[in-house]
């Protein structure tokens, strides 16, 4: 497979890169930002079977029935969220815009933290789930094609911006809707992790075709100051020792240890989380 000739990176627009593994001419890595681009990107049917049995078949058991697990997550989210929010002018009840929210579980847990929410999603099974179920105000259909007279305190897109074929517009559009001194709070794949510095092979070979960009700490950092950011804070998105060690070595404990602090201080990780303050 060929590389488009004229790809530039989707996120600093700059002409030159390099290609992310050989034989893989459609992986290529920007040489002035960092980030991964994939140049064959395409999107999928977000239907019924990518919550079902695409999810099961990649987690062991459908969307819904992972409620808990993302519920979890989504309380410790909003946690942080809180607590940025604190040193910022939002409202009492703060606005929040979930953007690719899915069957809503974020959204009503945010919901019952006193958030008025409002979500943007673009399969028609989990935008009905989120009215049936939960009462939710969601938009269905692509963000591009959501538009709105509000802006808000707190703009969240979990798993979202990679999907995005020009995420430079994306966030350009996002930065647009937020109030000063919002929050915009998303989770996205690094390049700065276990996976693509010691197992890229196997990176490459599970790489989502729907996946337009891998991020990086740094990478993201300098992108939303660019525009329009002014606090950036990234965590890691999911710690993992054993991608790098295996668990049966003796030294695995020790290991493991550090590495879970190291993890968190410079956030290497395959995932990460991202909250900017407009
Ligand atoms: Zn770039």
């Amino acid at each position: 497979m060929k590389q488009e000739p004229t790809a530039r990176c989707p996120l600093c627009d700059a002409p030159s890169q390099t290609r992310a593994l050989k034989g893989r001419e459609y992986l290529m890595k920007c040489t002035r930002c960092g980030i991964v681009f994939n140049t064959l990107h395409h999107p999928l049917a977000y239907n019924d079977r990518y919550f079902i049995e695409d999810y099961r078949a990649q987690y062991g058991k459908t969307y819904e029935e992972d409620f808990d697990t993302i519920y979890r997550m989504s309380l410790l989210r909003l946690d942080t969220i809180n607590s940025v929010l604190k040193h910022t002018s939002a409202a009492h009840s703060p606005s929040l815009l979930d953007i690719g929210c899915a069957l809503g579980f974020f959204m009503k847990a945010a919901s019952e933290r006193g958030f008025g929410v409002r979500g943007v999603e673009i399969s028609p099974y989990g935008a009905r789930y989120c009215r049936e179920k939960f009462s939710m105000e969601v938009f269905q259909g692509a963000f591009d094609d959501f538009s709105t007279g509000n802006t808000f305190d707190v703009i969240t897109a979990w798993y979202f911006l990679e999907h995005c074929t020009d995420p430079l517009r994306v966030v350009e559009r996002i930065s647009g809707m937020l109030n000063a001194g919002g929050i915009f709070a998303f989770s996205a794949p690094s390049v700065f992790g276990p996976q693509f510095l010691f197992h890229r092979g196997e990176w490459a070979d599970t790489h989502p075709v729907d996946h337009r960009i891998d991020l990086s700490p740094r990478s993201v950092r300098a992108f939303l100051k660019r525009h329009g950011f002014s606090r950036v804070s990234v965590r890691p998105g999911g710690i993992h020792p054993e991608r790098v060690m295996a668990k049966e070595s003796f030294l695995y404990p020790a290991f493991s240890r550090l590495y879970n602090g190291i993890s968190g201080l410079i956030s290497f990780s395959d995932t990460m989380e991202v909250y900017a303050v407009k």
